[in-house]
């Protein structure tokens, strides 16, 4: 096994693209493929072999990378894609899915040959283009060395877990907490405006001390600053891991009010136009219009 690695790329969008480009900055031989053309070619400036195909994307590949938008995506794709790789190739599934997916994609991985990687990752838009993204990883220890070369190059911290289904269950627990601060601060700020309270008041007002907090600062800040556009994370692919979180919650007898209402405003925020937009203009979904 030589250290450069054939890398097959599903799945050039927002965080494929950047995960992509930092596989070829790592030295390894990358080839993509995205349903829409337009979002892989790029890539091929950057030393990428855009693929036709998900099939020609995983050809020979020693390593084949789904970052689609959820779990119906990724086994469309990968029924495409999967008889085309070679026995014994590793799979890392970096899309969040649910955790029945995880087990429908193991088994699909299984009936292939392939070598399952539940590796969901953490961190967004910038953390993906500068290669700091967490991975949290589940899979057999004789694939680990080469699946590790793949996290490596996207990020920056790898967390193991000991089986495929525990590093999506950390990956939604994660993302709950991402969902509900997301939402605290948009409805705090909307409240903070419609009180006539200038925001910057209350910044101040917590600054420093335990109710402070960088990510609401950084989610408040980009719809001040009308930044919203393009997104870290959209606003559908919020709602998707809403969904997802609340239908494990159920799973387990746990009641999740927060993420269920959480999904209902980013439904509003997409209903009103926002669907594209990063999931910090949840803000929008505080007004009727
Ligand atoms: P994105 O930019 O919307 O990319 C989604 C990708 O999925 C696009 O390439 C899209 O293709 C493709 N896709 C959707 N439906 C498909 C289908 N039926 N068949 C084939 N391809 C399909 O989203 P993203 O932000 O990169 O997120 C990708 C995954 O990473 C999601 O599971 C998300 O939850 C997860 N994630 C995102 C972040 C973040 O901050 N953005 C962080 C951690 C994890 P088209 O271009 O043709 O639409």
């Amino acid at each position: 096994m030589t250290d450069t690695l054939t890398v097959g790329v599903l799945g050039t969008g927002i965080m494929g693209a950047a995960m992509a480009r930092n596989l070829l900055k790592a030295g390894h031989s990358v080839r993509v493929w995205n349903r829409s053309a337009d979002k892989a070619q790029p890539l091929g400036a950057d030393g990428a072999e855009v693929a036709a195909t998900p099939a020609d994307a995983v050809r020979d590949a020693d390593v084949v990378l789904t970052m689609l938008f959820d779990g119906a995506a990724v086994r469309e794709v990968m029924n495409d894609a999967a008889p085309a790789a070679r026995d014994g190739a590793i799979w890392v599934q970096s899309t969040t899915v649910s955790l029945a997916d995880v087990d429908a994609l193991g088994e699909l991985a299984a009936r292939h040959g392939l070598v399952f990687f539940d590796a969901p990752v953490l961190g967004t838009r910038q953390p993906a283009e500068a290669g700091q993204l967490t991975v949290l990883a589940a899979g057999p220890a004789d694939g680990r060395a080469e699946a590790g070369r793949v996290f490596e190059a996207v990020g920056s911290r790898t967390v193991w877990l000991d089986r495929p289904g525990e590093a999506t269950r950390l990956k939604l627990v994660a993302n709950s907490w991402v969902l509900a601060l997301t939402h605290a601060g948009a409805e705090t700020l909307s409240l903070a405006e419609a009180l006539g309270v200038d925001p910057d008041r209350f910044l101040e007002l917590i600054e420093g001390g335990p109710l402070d907090n960088a990510y609401l600062r950084a989610k408040v800040g980009l719809v001040r600053g009308d930044k919203l556009s393009p997104a870290a994370f959209a606003v559908t692919t919020a709602e998707k891991d809403a969904r997802l979180i609340a239908e494990a919650g159920r799973q387990h007898g746990v009641r999740l009010d927060l993420v269920e209402a959480g999904a209902e405003r980013f439904r509003r925020a997409a209903g009103q136009g926002h669907g594209d937009e990063d999931m910090a203009a949840s803000y929008y979904a505080s007004f009727d219009k």
